[in-house]
C-alpha cells in the first residue's frame, strides 16, 4: 500500500497544528449553542472523530449517508440523505456539517439545501480540504483546514477505490495506481 503513494500533501504533524486552530474557531463560534455536528460517511469519519476530540463544548454526533440521483457520474445537485438515528432532532440545533472535502462543491451544497428543506434553522459547513479552483456552484465553507491544488488525494479518511482512508496524512497516488497518465481518475 506505501509503495502506492507517489507524495505526501500534508503531514501528520500540519493536520495536527491546524486541527487545533480550526478547534478554537469552533470553539468561539459555538459556545453556549446546542451543537450538532453532522459527519458525512463514509469520508469524513477520521476528521470528524479527531475534530470532536478537540472541541471541549457539549455536542452531539451524527451520521449521514448521502445518495446523488440523476444521470451519468455527475452529480445533479439533489440528494437523498440517509441518518442513523431513531430520535434524530434537528430543529432548534445549531448544526455543523462536517465533510471530508469540498471539490465542485455539489455535494455538500445539496445536502445543506435538503437539511434547510427539513426545517433546520442554521447549517454551517466544515471542510478538511478544499479544492477551490474547482468550484462549480455558489458554496464556500465556513470553515476549513487546507486549501489543496486540483491533484486526486487519499488518506485521512479519503478514499481511491475504498481504499486507503487509513493513511494517516494527506497524499497523492503514483499514475499508475489508477491506470492513467490522469492527475484525477474521479
Ligand atoms: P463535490 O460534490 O464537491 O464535487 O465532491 C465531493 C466529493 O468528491 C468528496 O466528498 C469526495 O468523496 C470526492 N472527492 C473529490 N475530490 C477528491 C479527491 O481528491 N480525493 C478523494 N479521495 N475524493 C475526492
Ligand atoms: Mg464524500
Amino acid at each position: 500500500m506505501l509503495e502506492d503513494i507517489d507524495r505526501i500533501l500534508i503531514d501528520e504533524e500540519t493536520i495536527r497544528r491546524e486541527l487545533r486552530r480550526l478547534a478554537a474557531e469552533l470553539v468561539k463560534s459555538f459556545k453556549g449553542r446546542d451543537l450538532l455536528v453532522v459527519a458525512v460517511l463514509k469520508g469524513s469519519c477520521v476528521f470528524a472523530s479527531d475534530l470532536i476530540r478537540l472541541l471541549p463544548l457539549p455536542l452531539s454526533l451524527e451520521f449521514l449517508a448521502a445518495s446523488s440521483y440523476g444521470d451519468g457520474t455527475e452529480s445533479r445537485g439533489t440528494v437523498s440523505l440517509r441518518f442513523f438515528s431513531d430520535d434524530l432532532r434537528l430543529a432548534g440545533r445549531s448544526i455543523l456539517l462536517v465533510d471530508d472535502i469540498l471539490d465542485t462543491g455539489r455535494t455538500l451544497k445539496a445536502v445543506k439545501d435538503r437539511l434547510l428543506e427539513m426545517g433546520v434553522d442554521a447549517v454551517k459547513t466544515c471542510v478538511f480540504l478544499d479544492k477551490a479552483a474547482r468550484r462549480a456552484v455558489d458554496l464556500q465553507a465556513d470553515f476549513r483546514c487546507f486549501e489543496v491544488e486540483d491533484v486526486f488525494v487519499v488518506g485521512y479518511g479519503l478514499d481511491y477505490a475504498g481504499r486507503y482512508r487509513n493513511l494517516p496524512y494527506i497524499a497523492s497516488l503514483r499514475p499508475e495506481v489508477y491506470g492513467g497518465t490522469s492527475e484525477n481518475p474521479a
